[in-house]
């Protein structure tokens, strides 16, 4: 088969390059090897979500935020929830994937594997393809624990492909991971009722977030029930009395945790190992992912790559964005690149940490002169009468015309206002033109502009809805 392009991948990015390569008119081969929407949809962003929501309503009808609520026991059907999560991603799988691809004439779909034979040369188990150009958008995984023990607790260990489909809910689970997804899957399955430790490697959790952030999300974890163990050093794993144990340094002492099943969220690699890139002549680096350069050209003429095989920030919106990006430097010679600084990322734990732009010891690391102000949300009038106080939020801004440099803010609902501060940094505003603009009251929100007013005044002492 000839065409113009090939797309290797189901997911995100393979979508973006596909939707891109359908405007251009440009005769397309998708080969993906699962069921379409890669990771996102199936293991990832969706049915995570979909579990963390109806985890929070668990916890919230056994801990309501109003004393006048009396708790309840909630009494939850796992089994009827996961049916319910499975009828939620075949209903995205039609809308958002299936019909997608239905409505672009231009672009073939392969049910199959693909590798590759030589630069612009592939291979499926029904033929071979040549392209003008490939997008390899074929993801990553999660990397898997290099311990003693192992490989005898393989029904034990787990990632989210089998947590999010656990036959029942397991009374203790360990998660090792202390990122966004070991957060997201701790606070998920200890609100459902599970007990759950997590065990940190470096001293705090959420690192890539301020010191701050960290420090008040560990607390309500902790306050949870959850117990948290940072610094951990996990040395092997084994049975005891039948149960599975793990062994591991924590600071000065050896301690042993044990649990029903084992969550291991260490970090991901590049998904590249069935691809034969030694016949491409394409490298990979220490963390598995494809290097690609800013317009994400691999080291192959024409060989394009994006989404998470092409390494962090691993996001669903990114993978997306890289994949249109990839096809339009091929094709229109666009030259384009990603502002990978201006991005939001957020943990989806109850308060959500949201982050976008430099952390203070980030523009410190830069020689940038810096001030920050850091807010509690319990100065926002919203955190008050919706009774969720806990939370901060931190703005980092240059010292000569206090331009924003960046935002953190551990607030409910903070993913849907980090837009705010991530368009704000990314044109350059400053601490005036956030305090200049009218916000809706009462919001979770208006932390953003509480933090800029505190560059100018206590806002522990204003009226509620701050001129
Ligand atoms: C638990 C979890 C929660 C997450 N939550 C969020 C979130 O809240 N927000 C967010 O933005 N991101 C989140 N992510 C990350 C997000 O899911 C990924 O960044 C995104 O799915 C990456 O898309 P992709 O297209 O690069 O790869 P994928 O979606 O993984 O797609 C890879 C595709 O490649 C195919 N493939 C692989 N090898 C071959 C081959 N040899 N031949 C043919 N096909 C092949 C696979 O079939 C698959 O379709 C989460 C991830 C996880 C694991």
């Amino acid at each position: 088969m000839k065409v113009d392009l090939a797309i290797i991948g189901g997911g995100g990015a393979a979508f973006g390059a596909a939707l891109k390569a359908e405007e251009l008119g440009l005769k397309t081969v998708l080969v993906h090897q699962e069921d379409l929407g890669g990771t996102s949809l199936h293991h990832g962003c969706m049915p995570s979500k979909f579990l963390l929501e109806a985890a929070w309503d668990c916890w919230l009808a056994g801990h309501p935020r109003y004393s006048s609520l009396p708790p309840r026991s909630p009494v939850l059907d796992w089994p009827a929830l996961l049916r319910e999560k499975q009828a939620m991603i075949a209903h995205n799988a039609r809308l958002r994937y299936q019909e997608v691809l239905a409505a672009c004439p231009h672009v073939r779909v392969l049910n199959e594997k693909a590798w590759f034979e030589g630069p612009g040369w592939l291979r499926t188990s029904s033929g071979r393809i040549e392209a003008r150009a490939t997008v390899i958008a074929t993801g990553c995984s999660p990397r898997s624990l290099d311990l003693p023990g192992t490989d005898a607790l393989q029904s034990v260990l787990c990632g989210p492909a089998q947590a999010f489909d656990f036959n029942r809910l397991p009374e203790s689970l360990l998660v090792l991971g202390g990122g966004a997804t070991g957060l997201e899957v701790a606070q998920c399955f200890a609100h459902f009722g599970t007990w759950v430790t997590l065990l940190q490697s470096r001293s705090r959790i959420l690192p890539a977030a301020e010191l701050e952030i960290s420090e008040a999300l560990e607390k309500r974890l902790r306050t949870e029930g959850i117990e948290v163990v940072t610094s951990v050093r996990a040395k092997k794993l084994g049975l005891e009395n039948g149960k599975p144990v793990l062994w591991a340094d924590c600071g000065m002492r050896e301690r042993k945790f044990q649990a029903e099943k084992i969550f291991v969220a260490i970090g991901m690699r590049g998904r590249t190992e069935s691809l034969n890139l030694a016949a491409i002549g394409v490298a990979c680096d220490a963390n598995g992912y494809i290097v690609v350069d800013e317009q994400l050209r691999t080291a192959a003429p024409r060989v394009y790559a994006a989404g998470d095989v092409a390494g962090p920030p691993l996001l669903e919106p990114v993978a997306a964005r890289e994949g249109a990006l990839a096809v339009s430097n091929a094709f229109e010679e666009a030259g384009a690149s990603l502002d990978y600084e201006g991005i939001p990322t957020a943990v989806f734990t109850e308060p959500q940490a949201a982050l976008v732009g430099l952390t203070e010891t980030e523009a410190l690391g830069r020689g940038l002169l810096c001030e920050t102000r850091v807010v509690d949300l319990a100065s926002v009038t919203k955190a008050d009468l919706g009774q969720r106080r806990e939370g901060l939020a931190k703005l980092v801004v240059e010292k000569d015309g206090r331009k924003l440099l960046g935002f953190q803010a551990l607030a409910p609902q903070a993913a849907e206002f980090i837009h705010e501060a991530a368009l704000a940094i990314q044109q350059r505003l400053t601490v005036d033109d956030i305090t200049r603009l009218v916000h809706v009251f009462p919001t979770y929100g208006e932390i953003f502009r509480l933090s800029a007013l505190a560059f100018k005044m206590d806002v522990k002492r204003m009226a509620c809805c701050p001129a």
